[in-house]
């Protein structure tokens, strides 16, 4: 039987399909923090009862009433990737939870070991509902809209846990056939094939293969693929990548930012370029190295806390791995006023670049080709990847776009200031190597980085210590 005909489940979901897109306007700040107050003491007083949380609540003396607000969060113990990896699969559900009634989804695994978590239908189908949010953003009729995502539809990842578990059933709500998948890894000839055919009116992928299907696109491959707008997740999009992709497809392409442990859109940019944070869902922090929260505007290690659902909660969990700048409060000119992520997600905390001198840069804000792309106004490259060889050496590879080669600002000029501009931000300590290749290979279902690192954190910490 299809869930949502059961009335314990269906009736709530409708509620929330009418309520949760528009409600970010329509609570003033009163109601929202009662209901951020209210979601976050039920939240607790579910996870009192799944040990890994108990264990440590117990320990501090922690009792679900001491917690009566998002105010009092600071006096909870926070949940590492360890504390979950460990601990699955008992330890992460409350005391006699059903597991048959649960969904187990992993993460990829790219920083480390991979993390699962139990997921259940009402939770996954709450997810799902946030991206109702999107229609409100980018102005489409979100029962309507022809939606191609192109992610990783493998066992046990979240795009098929959801496709399987939520989106068969979710025609009751949408229009049929509305909805194509596609794994991110197929050959680029297919997947273009599969859009031509489908023609969606909204693409949703990571940053790299839309670069990809753009690049298509200007060759005059993909006359059928005219969405009305894209979106990117997985990692940010940095400018070049953006102008790009814009320039082919003459539509706007926006940054998600989700995960498996949030199981929904944490922070959506909209109109304006503002991240903003779905806080009536999500509560964000920001740490420094030493576990303490900075202030607002400060920047820091991202701390999340899901506010809904069941299986696996998430509170105060350290384990999203990415840099963010939270602002509490913020008037943007969309109208919205919410907590905002200043820069967006400003780079994976694991892919990190230390210079010889002890300078630390998040390895997305260490990205400077697209700065001079962007300057130059060409778009005669389709890929580049900045590759720290050693502490003292990097090497900046770029794919060049052969039939454009000889328009516009020549290959030389490009490779010359690509040279420069790393040479000024990393001082004459390290060796600068520009060169072209044939292509930028991806490691397994993933994308590329657009910055990797190969110095040691060990020689990193090293180089920290004697500076
Ligand atoms: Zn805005």
């Amino acid at each position: 039987m299809n869930p949502f005909l059961n009335p314990l489940i269906g009736l709530p979901f409708l509620k929330n399909y009418f309520s949760v897109p528009n409600r970010l306007t329509r609570f003033n700040k009163k109601k929202m923090q009662d209901f951020r107050d209210k979601s976050l003491r039920k939240i607790i007083r579910y996870a009192y009862n799944v040990p890994v949380y108990q264990k440590k609540y117990h320990a501090l003396g922690i009792k679900p009433d001491d917690i009566k607000g998002i105010n009092d969060i600071v006096k909870l113990p926070l949940i590492t990737k360890k504390d979950i990896i460990e601990n699955f699969p008992d330890g992460v559900i409350p005391v006699g939870y059903d597991k048959s009634k649960g969904y187990v989804a992993s993460t990829s695994g790219s920083s480390g070991k991979p993390v699962s978590i139990y997921l259940d239908f009402p939770t996954l189908s709450t997810g799902v509902l946030l991206f109702t949010r999107n229609g409100l953003f980018y102005n489409y009729n979100i029962r309507k809209v022809k939606i191609a995502s192109i992610g990783t539809f493998l066992e046990g990842r979240i795009d098929r846990v959801v496709d399987d578990v939520i989106m068969s059933k979710i025609n009751l709500f949408r229009k049929s056939n509305s909805v194509l998948s596609m794994n991110a890894f197929e050959p680029i000839k297919d997947i273009i094939k599969n859009l031509n055919d489908f023609q969606p009116d909204m693409i949703y992928t990571y940053p790299i293969i839309l670069q990809h299907i753009a690049y298509f696109k200007k060759k005059g491959y993909c006359d059928k693929i005219n969405p009305k707008v894209l979106q990117v997740g997985g990692y940010s999009m940095d400018k070049y990548t953006r102008d790009y992709i814009e320039d082919a497809f003459e539509c706007k392409v926006f940054n998600v930012y989700q995960s498996v442990e949030s199981c929904g859109d944490v922070s959506i940019e909209c109109n304006h370029h503002t991240w903003h944070i779905n806080y009536d869902f999500y509560n964000v922090e920001a740490m420094d190295e030493n576990n303490k929260i900075v202030g607002p505007g400060e920047k820091g290690h991202m701390v999340i806390t899901r506010l809904f659902g069941q299986g696996t909660p998430i509170i105060r969990y350290t384990g999203m791995d990415d840099w963010v700048t939270i602002i509490p409060e913020y008037e943007c000119e969309c109208g919205l006023i919410t907590p905002i992520f200043k820069n967006g997600i400003e780079g994976r905390i694991s892919a990190r670049v230390i210079l010889p001198d002890g300078r630390v840069y998040p390895a997305a804000s260490f990205e400077l080709v697209s700065l001079v792309l962007t300057e130059l106004k060409t778009f005669k490259v389709t890929q580049f990847q900045t590759i720290q060889k050693k502490i003292d050496e990097l090497e900046i590879n770029l794919v060049i776009d052969d039939e454009i080669r000889d328009l516009g600002p020549s290959v030389d000029l490009i490779f010359d200031k690509v040279r420069k501009i790393y040479k000024e931000k990393c001082g004459p300590k390290v060796k600068v190597t520009v060169k072209e290749v044939k292509e930028i290979k991806s490691p397994k279902n993933k994308p590329a980085p657009l910055v990797i690192s190969k110095v040691k954190l060990e020689e990193g910490y090293k180089i920290l210590e004697s500076n």
